[in-house]
């Protein structure tokens, strides 16, 4: 069967961005698609962040979303402060900031509920000689034209073909949190606000942007601030400090927000009021339920097996200067889409995927590995921490982080 036949069938693993965005332009396309997603309820509360690039844009227009103004919020310009709150440094730069529960809403809004299966678990997935199979952990067997693996960045359907293939450690974490506008000082507020901004103390580095607020709300007054803080945290005995809960409990690759100790938030928040701008130090310690998130490079020599493709995190893992993990997973999403369309059988079509976002994917993981060298040399001798600093002005921060490149 090819996937030119009426309804040929696709099962997506992870309904989450990446599985969304291939769901919605898969049944656009004329595909029979089922999203499995482990996670019984709605996904909504990982309440980060996105910068948004025009490619995005593109592939929510291909996946048949309409969006207004009311996607993101606007600025205008960025900014550097200094460790005192002075402003270092400013440059227009405009470009909106969304949210990933935003992003949520809109995709999976898009889809009919009939695709869309909460609480189901895929345990294995293999390719066939006329479909693929797909095993639900309750035993229940299933066949597919094509299966997409939009199972996240510790994806088992890698594993599976790519046992190999480990996530690396980038020694960083990136602590995020979000704090609401009406709990900020006015001083801050109108210091951060419409602003994407900056502060780069002595080996650290902090970024701000405003975001949607509770309902997804854009409107000034209502809207969330969000940073993302990297700090150098060694492998062998920070992190793992960092990563071990009250109980004891050593958790591997990131631990859930509530279980952080209140020791490791306490330190945090210390340091934030230490070394940040104190518009930083403020944003850093009235927000909520601040996380922190390991920062890890994935690459993989390939992204399609047969029927089976790899999209998103689950194929391809860059540190988040560049700002382009949602990005790239729509564009993996129209790519496949695109592929399909040009040839009969899928076998080929995903071949093609492949070859093309193998490529693009390895060049967004090497561009952000640069933008984050100055984080990692931290861990190095003074040698490589003064190179470093060299190349980590003001200026270069603003003009390269997050700002939309083609691949
Ligand atoms: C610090 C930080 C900052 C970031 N900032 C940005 C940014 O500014 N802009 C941006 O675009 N991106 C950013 N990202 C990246 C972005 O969050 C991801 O790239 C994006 O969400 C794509 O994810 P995905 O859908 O491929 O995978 P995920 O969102 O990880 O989803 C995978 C889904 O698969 C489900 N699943 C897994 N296994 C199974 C199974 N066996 N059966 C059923 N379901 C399963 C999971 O429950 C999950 O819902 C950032 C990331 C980090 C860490």
């Amino acid at each position: 069967m090819t996937h030119a036949s009426a309804r040929a069938r696709a099962i997506i693993v992870g309904g989450s961005l990446g599985g969304l965005f291939a769901a919605n332009l898969l049944v656009r396309n004329g595909w029979n698609v089922d999203v499995f997603e482990r996670v019984p309820d709605e996904l909504a509360g990982r309440g980060a962040g996105i910068v948004t690039h025009p490619e995005l844009f593109e592939a929510l227009a291909a996946a048949g979303i309409d969006f207004d103004d009311s996607i993101g919020v606007k600025v205008q310009s960025r900014v550097t402060f200094a460790q005192n709150g002075a402003v270092l440094s400013e440059r227009n730069l405009p470009q909106t900031l969304t949210a990933w529960g935003k992003m949520y809403h809109v995709l999976r809004a898009a889809l009919p509920d009939v695709h869309y299966h909460a609480g189901g678990t895929v345990a294995s997935v293999q390719d066939g000689p006329d479909q693929a199979i797909v095993t639900l952990t309750d035993g229940t067997v299933l066949h597919a034209d094509l299966v997409i693996a939009a199972d996240g960045f510790k994806s088992s359907i890698r594993e599976y073909f790519l046992p190999d293939v480990k996530l690396q450690y980038a020694g960083y974490v990136a602590w995020r949190g979000l704090v609401d506008e009406a709990d900020l000082s006015r001083e801050t507020r109108e210091a951060l606000f419409e602003k994407f901004a900056f502060c780069l103390p002595p080996r650290e580095q902090i970024l701000g942007y405003p975001v949607a607020g509770r309902g997804n709300s854009t409107t000034p007054g209502e809207r969330r601030y969000n940073f993302v803080w990297y700090r150098a945290t060694s492998e062998d005995i920070q992190l793992p400090n960092l990563l071990t809960d009250r109980s004891g409990k050593r958790w591997v690759g990131g631990i859930p927000p509530t279980l952080i100790r209140q020791d490791v938030l306490a330190e945090m928040e210390d340091a934030a009021l230490t070394l940040l701008a104190p518009q930083f130090g403020e944003v850093v310690t009235k927000a909520k339920q601040p996380l922190f998130q390991p920062i890890f490079d994935l690459e993989v020599p390939q992204m399609a097996f047969g029927r089976i493709a790899l999209l998103g995190d689950a194929a391809f893992v860059a540190r988040p200067h560049c700002g382009m993990g949602v990005t790239k997973a729509g564009s993996d999403a129209m790519a496949l889409v695109k592929a399909l369309q040009a040839h009969t059988g899928v076998r080929d079509a995903l071949a093609d995927y492949s070859r093309e976002r193998t490529q693009v994917g390895a060049a967004i993981v090497q561009h952000a590995r640069h933008l984050g060298a100055y984080m990692q040399a931290q861990l190095k001798n003074e040698v490589d921490r003064e190179m470093a600093e060299r190349y980590r002005t003001p200026d270069a921060v603003m003009r390269e982080t997050a700002v939309p490149a083609r691949f």
